[in-house]
This record gives C-alpha cells, structure tokens and sequence, in this order.
C-alpha cells in the first residue's frame, strides 16, 4: 500500500442479504473506486454485534441495533482505496437514509435508521480495530 491507500471495514447488514441486494451495493461500491480486498457472508449472534458496537452501549437503541445486526446474515468486507475511510462514509450517507444524499447507499437502499443498510467505520483507529475484529491479515488479499 502506498501511503495514502487506506482500508476500512464495511458491512451490508441483514436489510441487505434478506432482499438479495449484496450485489447491487457491491456494483456501487466497485463503481466509487473501492477494491473490496477482503469479504465473507457470517451471521452475528447478539454477542458478537454487542462487542462490535460496545461503544454505543450507552444508547438507547443498543439492544435493538445488536437485535437487528443478528437477525440475519450480513457480509462483513475490507475495502482499500485513497481516503478510504472518509471516502466510504461519503458513499454510504447520512444515518437515517431520509437525510442521505442522492446517490448515496442509503438512499438508494436503505429502509430507516435503524435497518440503513451499510456500517462503515468512523475513523482510521477504529477501521483497523473493526478490521481485526473480524479478519486476519491473510485474509486480506489486494
Ligand atoms: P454505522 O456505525 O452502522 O456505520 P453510523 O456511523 O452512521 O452507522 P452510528 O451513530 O454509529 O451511525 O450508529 C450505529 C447504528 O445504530 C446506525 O447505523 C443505526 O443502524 C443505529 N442507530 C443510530 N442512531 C439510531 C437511532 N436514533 N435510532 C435507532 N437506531 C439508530
Ligand atoms: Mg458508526
């Protein structure tokens, strides 16, 4: 990787696989210049999405955000481009897919703000967290 590339850690949520529209987001994300490096289809149970978003436990809306990430299967991926990280928060859009920018993921695809379709993380630090959390560098192929 060169010094700008990036990678950070994305997953299409169970809104995503249960109306078979993984490939239709992978289209947009391949046609915004990520190179998905990484990629496997798993189910979370409440436990794993729970230590996944252990910094939202505070929130009102934890126990059903950790509900809706294990209802379903989800395609958890590592995706590499400049910027990434800042790069795909853009292409996903704003939380409640209502706000989100046309041509955007979420307003495209999402359902509401809690079925929205896509998680990306927030900040280089945690990308590389997020990414460890769920592969292993050989998992990861450029
Ligand atoms: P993500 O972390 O999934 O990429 P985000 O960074 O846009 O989304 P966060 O504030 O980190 O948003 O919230 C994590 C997830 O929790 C959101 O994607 C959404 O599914 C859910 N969520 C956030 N705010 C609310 C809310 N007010 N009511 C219900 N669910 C919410
Ligand atoms: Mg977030």
């Amino acid at each position: 990787m060169s010094s700008t590339v990036q990678r950070t850690l994305s997953i299409l949520k169970p809104d995503v696989t249960q109306r078979n529209i993984t490939g239709a987001i992978n289209a947009m994300i391949e046609g915004a210049g990520f190179k998905i490096v990484a990629q496997r289809r798993t189910q979370l149970t409440r436990d794993h999405a729970a230590k996944f978003y252990d910094v939202h436990k505070e929130r009102p809306f934890f126990r059903d955000l950790c509900a809706i990430m294990s209802a379903g299967p989800v395609v958890v991926q590592v995706l590499e481009r400049d910027n990434a990280v800042h790069l795909y928060r853009e292409l996903m859009g704003a939380t409640d897919p209502k706000n989100a920018d046309a041509g955007t993921i979420r307003h495209a695809h999402g359902k509401s703000i809690d079925e929205n379709s896509v998680h990306g993380s927030d900040s280089l630090e945690n990308a590389k967290k997020e990414i460890a959390f769920f592969f292993q560098d050989s998992d990861i192929i450029s």
